[in-house]
């Protein structure tokens, strides 16, 4: 068997010189390819937001920012059954409870971890009063370690502001569940 040596490698570089080729590179043709492409799109409707000032439409069903909810009245729906600390595949829910005098149940902490969380929903999905939700709120961050531990007074904050929001995401989402 041959092996090929310098020479012949260099021989077969010089032929494979393609007039073609030489004449296209010196017409700047695949230029001019490139500009009547951009010229194609350059009038057509734009595909791309100027995020923040625009943005996509959310589904209701996005696992944003965490809220803790209230009924009506002001009561808070948490009834401590501890399901969704339970369920949390990252141990990101602490819960603790205490019996009040009227011998309901309810939480005395609360917390949520957002650096452990991983936005999966089962927290929400086992909710059996739609207390824990996870709202279309995705624009927040943490500067220092504790600023996404989240307490139950901050948890309930997001409900009680953001209230409008779930509900409405919630009842546009009903009749798919
Ligand atoms: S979304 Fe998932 S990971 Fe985050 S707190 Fe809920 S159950 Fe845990
Ligand atoms: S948020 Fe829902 S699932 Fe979690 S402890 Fe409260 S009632 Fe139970």
């Amino acid at each position: 068997m041959s092996i090929p040596t310098s020479t012949a490698v260099e021989t077969s570089t010089e032929t494979s010189f393609s007039l073609k080729d030489f004449l296209s590179s010196f017409m700047l043709s695949e230029l001019f390819k490139g500009m009547v492409l951009t010229g194609k799109y350059a009038f057509r409707g734009k595909i791309t937001l100027e995020y923040p000032e625009e943005k996509t439409p959310l589904s209701p069903r996005f696992r944003g920012l965490h809220a803790l909810r209230r009924y009506e009245n002001g009561e808070e729906r948490c009834i401590a059954c501890k399901l969704c600390e339970a369920v949390c595949p990252a141990m990101a829910i602490t819960i603790e409870s205490e019996m009040r005098a009227d011998g309901s149940r309810r939480t005395t902490r609360y917390d949520i971890d957002l650096n452990k969380c991983i936005f999966c929903g089962f927290c929400e999905e086992s909710c059996p009063v739609d207390s824990i939700v996870e709202t279309s709120i995705l624009e927040y961050h943490g500067e220092a370690p504790g600023d996404l531990y989240f307490t139950k007074e901050m948890l309930l904050a997001v409900g009680d502001r953001y209230e409008p929001q779930i509900a409405a995401a919630r009842a546009a989402d009903a009749k798919y569940r």
